[in-house]
């Protein structure tokens, strides 16, 4: 069983962001949105900054409290929307109870948004046509692309549903041939519907819950899991000491995760290359 690390497709992508980066008049501009200071979020807003540096885009965020007026906070969001100098922008989930996540995406200009959550970003995954991909979906399938793993043909099976991994994930999967089942909390038979799967890609959020049991001899695996166990570690949906029968496993740290600022950075030095061509 080989390890799959991030390292190499996240320097693919972040070579290419900077190049994209240096070629236009003016750097590409991300703006991230939080709300609070929860630690995940810190974190990955830290992770990104020091990405988008990396490849040449000027990175700015913008911290709310939780309980700020949702009127206040949607006139400076209509602003930073309209403004010529930003090329994208970034919400980090989930939302205050005040601040409707369908009104945010529904008004967000789908040129700025860089994580795929505007409804004209889904609609056009849906149909299969060109859009901005959720960041962390295109990371698991830059790094199969990276890795020379065929998905035409191949079973995939995706556990978890949710609209920020699962489902986007399960569309990009059908957009290149694989035969792709998608399984949830209510799923029968889930470790038989995985071990039908030569791409299995768990995004689950229960720790170490796929374990040899779930996997066929040869299967490439991908854990998108991010969980933090009751004695501090963090860890994966997958027990990948129990996964020698995979043909790839990608760990936890430094696997899907570390891919998707590399992603994001991509997407913001496209759509800035994408705005200062039709200006
Ligand atoms: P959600 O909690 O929104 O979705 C989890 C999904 O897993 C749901 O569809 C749920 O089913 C399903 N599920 C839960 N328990 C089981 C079970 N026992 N058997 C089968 N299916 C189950 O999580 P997200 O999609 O947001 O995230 C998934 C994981 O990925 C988390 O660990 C998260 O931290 C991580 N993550 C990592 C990112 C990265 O950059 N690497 C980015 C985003 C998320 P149901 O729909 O029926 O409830």
């Amino acid at each position: 069983m080989n390890i799959l690390k991030g390292a190499e497709t996240a320097k693919a992508l972040t070579e290419k962001a900077a190049s994209i980066a240096d070629s236009l008049r003016r750097p590409p501009k991300l703006v991230i949105i939080r709300f609070g200071a929860e630690g995940s979020d810190v974190s990955y807003e830290n992770g990104a900054k020091k990405r988008m540096a990396k490849c040449h885009i000027d990175c700015e965020s913008r911290v709310y409290e939780p309980d700020t007026d949702p009127e206040e906070f949607f006139r400076e969001f209509a602003a930073l929307n309209a403004d010529e100098d930003v090329d994208g922008i970034l919400v980090l989930q989930p939302l205050p109870a005040g601040i409707s996540a369908s009104r945010l995406f529904s008004s967000m200009d789908p040129e700025k948004d860089m994580d795929g959550a505007a409804p004209e970003n889904r609609l056009r995954l849906f149909e299969g046509r060109k859009c901005v991909y959720p960041c962390t979906p295109e990371a698991v399938i830059r790094m199969i692309e990276q890795a020379g793993i065929e998905l035409k043909g191949k079973r995939a099976v995706v556990i978890g549903r949710s609209l920020v991994v699962g489902k986007p994930l399960a569309m990009m999967l059908l957009e290149r041939h694989a035969t792709v089942t998608v399984c949830h909390s209510r799923t029968e038979n889930l470790t038989s519907v995985c071990r039908e799967a030569d791409i299995l890609i768990a995004a689950v959020g229960r720790a170490e819950m796929i374990d040899g049991s779930y996997i066929k001899e040869g299967a490439a695996v991908f854990d998108v899991g991010i969980n933090v166990t009751s004695d501090g570690r963090l860890v994966g949906d997958c027990l990948t000491s129990d996964l020698s029968k995979a043909s790839f496993v990608t760990p936890v740290p430094g696997g899907v995760g570390s891919v998707t600022t590399s992603v994001l950075a991509l997407h913001v030095a496209e759509a800035a290359a994408k705005k200062l061509a039709d200006g």
